[in-house]
C-alpha cells in the first residue's frame, strides 16, 4: 500500500537558534524508519516523469522501490549507475526545480522527497565498513583532468571505470572545487566530499593538488612532453564580480569566494587557524543567490548581525526557497528592493557604512524578471563594518591566455560543442568553466558527457 500522505517526511534539523552559532551541519538525514516510509509514497509511475527533471537521468523510481523494500545497497547501485556523487546532490543539489518538480505526487500536496532519499542511501553507504571497489583493468590510455570540481571529478571517475590512467590538476591544496571551498560545512560536510575523492582514487584516479594549469604546468605540456592523449579542463567559474561603485577596495570588503574560501577551505572558524577573518558587527551581503545565502549565513555564525541587500524582491531572489527559509529562521535580516551606490570608509579606510537606496519593480526586463528602478530621493546610509559582494562569478581567464587555439565565448566561457568537445584538438571542457556559474549535477553531467567523448575520440584515433 503506497503512503498517500500528502506531506513529506520532515527531515530532523538542528534548531535554527542553535545551529546560527555552529558549523555543523544543519539538516541531519532521514533514518531508516523515516526513509522507507517516504519511500512508499513514491507511486512508481510508468511514464517516470521524476525521471526527465534530473539532469543525469538516475532511475528514480527504481532506487526508491528498492528503499521501499530496505535493499538500500541495491538502491545505491542504481543510483550510481547514473551519479557519481549521491551524497554531494542529495544535499545540494535544487530538487524543486528538477526532479521533485516533475513528480506527481506534487501536483496535491508534496513531491516525494527524492533528494533526501538519495542523500539517505549515499551515506548508508558511506556508514558500511567495508565497501567493495572493484579496480577496473588499465586501458594504457593517459588522459589529464584540470580542477577537481564536480566536473572534473565525473570526468575522472568516469573515464577510470573504463580503465583509463586520469590524473586530476587542482590549483587549490585540497581536491573538491566550489564543494570544499564554497558551500559551508553546514550545508555540505566537506568530510562527505573527501568520500567521494576517496573513491575516486580508490578508482585510480592521481590527484596533483597546488598545480595551477596555465603557470605551474601549460595544456601545451600536459599534451606533448607529459604524454596525456586528451586533457578535460574542469576549472569553473572563480573570478568574482563587483560592481564598480566608491569604496570597494576598502578593509572589510571582501567578494563572497574570498569569504567563503576563508571560512571553507582555510577554516577561519576554528580559533587555530593560520587565516583568521577579522570579525565584524554588523554585515551588508550584496546578492540574492544561493552564495549570497552561503556568506550571510556564515557571518551569522561569527555572531555579526547580518543584511542580505538585494535590488528585485523577495519572490526574486534567485536562491533556493529552502536556503531562504533557513537564513531567515537563522535571523538574517532581509533589505530587499535596496541597492548599493557606495561603500564608505572611516580614517583607518575600514568601511563604516554604506549609502544605498531604494528600488521599485518595473516592466520586465530581456530576462522576463521586473526591472528594478531607483526611487527619487530615497537614499539612506546602513550602518554596517563589513560588506561581503555576492554578485556572481566568470571563468578565470588563465587558461584561455596561455592556450593556443583555445577558442571563448564573448563573456569568457570556453566555447565547447554538446559533448564537450572544444575548438583545440584533443581538448574538451565541461561544467561552469563553459555555461558559466551553474549548478553541481549540471557540472557533474558535462563532465560525464565528456569522458564519453574522450574514450571515443583516444579510441578512435
Ligand atoms: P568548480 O566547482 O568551480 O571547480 C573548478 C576547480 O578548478 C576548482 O577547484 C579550481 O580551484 C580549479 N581550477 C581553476 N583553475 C585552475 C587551473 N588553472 N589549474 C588547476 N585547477 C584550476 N550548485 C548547486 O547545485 N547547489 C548549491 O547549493 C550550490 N551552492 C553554491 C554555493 C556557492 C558558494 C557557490 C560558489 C556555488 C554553488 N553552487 C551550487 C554552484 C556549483 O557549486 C557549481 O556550479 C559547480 O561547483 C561547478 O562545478 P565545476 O566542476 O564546473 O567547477
Ligand atoms: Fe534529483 Fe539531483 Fe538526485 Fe537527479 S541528482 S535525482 S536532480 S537530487
Ligand atoms: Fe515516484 Fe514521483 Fe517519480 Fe512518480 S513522479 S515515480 S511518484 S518519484
Amino acid at each position: 500500500m503506497p503512503n498517500m500522505s500528502l506531506k513529506k517526511n520532515p527531515m530532523p534539523e538542528q534548531a535554527p537558534d542553535i545551529r546560527n552559532k555552529n558549523f555543523d551541519e544543519v539538516s541531519l538525514g532521514y533514518t531508516e524508519e523515516q526513509a522507507i516510509d517516504e519511500a512508499k509514497r513514491c507511486l512508481n509511475c510508468k511514464n517516470k516523469p521524476c525521471v526527465g527533471g534530473c539532469p543525469v537521468h538516475i532511475h528514480i523510481p527504481a532506487f526508491i522501490e528498492k528503499v521501499a523494500q530496505g535493499e538500500f545497497e541495491e538502491a545505491y547501485k542504481i543510483i550510481t549507475e547514473a551519479s557519481s556523487l549521491p551524497a554531494v546532490c542529495g544535499r545540494v543539489c535544487p530538487q524543486e526545480s528538477q526532479c521533485e518538480q516533475r513528480c506527481v505526487r506534487g501536483i496535491k500536496g508534496e513531491p516525494v522527497a527524492i533528494g533526501r532519499l538519495e542523500r539517505f542511501v549515499a551515506d548508508r553507504h558511506n556508514s558500511l565498513a567495508e565497501k567493495k571497489i572493484d579496480k577496473p583493468s588499465p586501458n594504457g590510455h593517459k588522459v589529464a583532468v584540470v580542477g577537481s570540481g564536480p566536473a572534473g571529478l565525473a570526468c575522472a571517475g568516469e573515464l577510470a571505470k573504463k580503465g583509463y590512467d586520469v590524473t586530476v590538476f587542482e590549483a587549490l591544496h585540497l581536491a573538491g572545487g566550489v564543494l570544499v571551498y564554497g558551500i559551508p560545512e553546514f550545508r555540505l560536510p566537506k568530510s562527505i566530499v573527501a568520500e567521494e575523492i576517496e573513491g575516486l582514487r580508490a578508482l585510480g584516479v592521481k590527484v596533483e593538488t597546488n598545480t595551477v594549469i596555465g603557470k605551474t604546468i601549460t595544456i601545451d605540456e600536459l599534451q606533448g612532453e607529459y604524454g596525456y592523449e586528451a586533457v578535460f579542463i574542469g576549472s569553473g567559474a572563480g573570478l568574482p564580480k563587483f560592481m564598480g561603485i566608491d569604496g570597494e577596495n576598502l578593509r572589510g570588503v571582501y567578494s563572497a569566494n574570498e569569504f567563503l574560501t576563508r571560512i571553507n577551505l582555510m577554516k577561519a572558524y576554528r580559533e587555530d587557524s593560520a587565516t583568521p577573518i577579522q570579525r565584524a558587527k554588523k554585515v551588508a551581503v550584496v546578492g540574492g543567490g544561493n552564495v549570497a545565502m552561503d556568506a550571510a549565513r556564515c557571518a551569522k555564525r561569527f555572531g555579526a548581525e547580518v543584511y542580505i541587500v538585494y535590488r528585485r524582491g523577495l519572490e526574486e531572489l534567485p536562491a533556493r526557497r529552502e536556503e531562504v527559509e533557513h537564513a531567515k529562521e537563522e535571523g538574517i535580516i532581509f533589505k530587499t528592493l535596496t541597492n548599493p551606490k557606495a561603500i564608505l570608509g572611516d580614517d583607518t579606510r575600514s568601511v563604516c557604512g554604506m549609502t544605498c537606496v531604494e528600488m521599485e519593480l518595473g516592466e520586465p526586463d530581456a530576462s522576463g524578471r521586473r526591472k528594478p528602478i531607483e526611487k527619487p530621493n530615497s537614499e539612506f546610509t546602513l550602518d554596517v563594518d563589513c560588506v561581503i559582494m555576492a554578485l556572481g562569478t566568470s571563468p578565470n581567464p588563465l587558461i584561455k591566455s596561455t592556450t593556443e587555439g583555445l577558442e571563448t565565448q564573448s563573456w569568457g566561457g570556453i566555447l565547447a560543442d554538446e559533448m564537450g568537445k572544444t575548438s583545440r584538438e584533443g581538448v574538451f571542457a565541461g561544467g561552469d568553466a563553459v555555461t558559466g556559474a551553474a549548478t553541481v549535477i549540471l557540472a557533474m553531467g558535462a563532465g560525464k558527457t565528456a569522458a564519453k567523448a574522450i574514450d571515443e575520440y583516444i579510441m578512435n584515433k
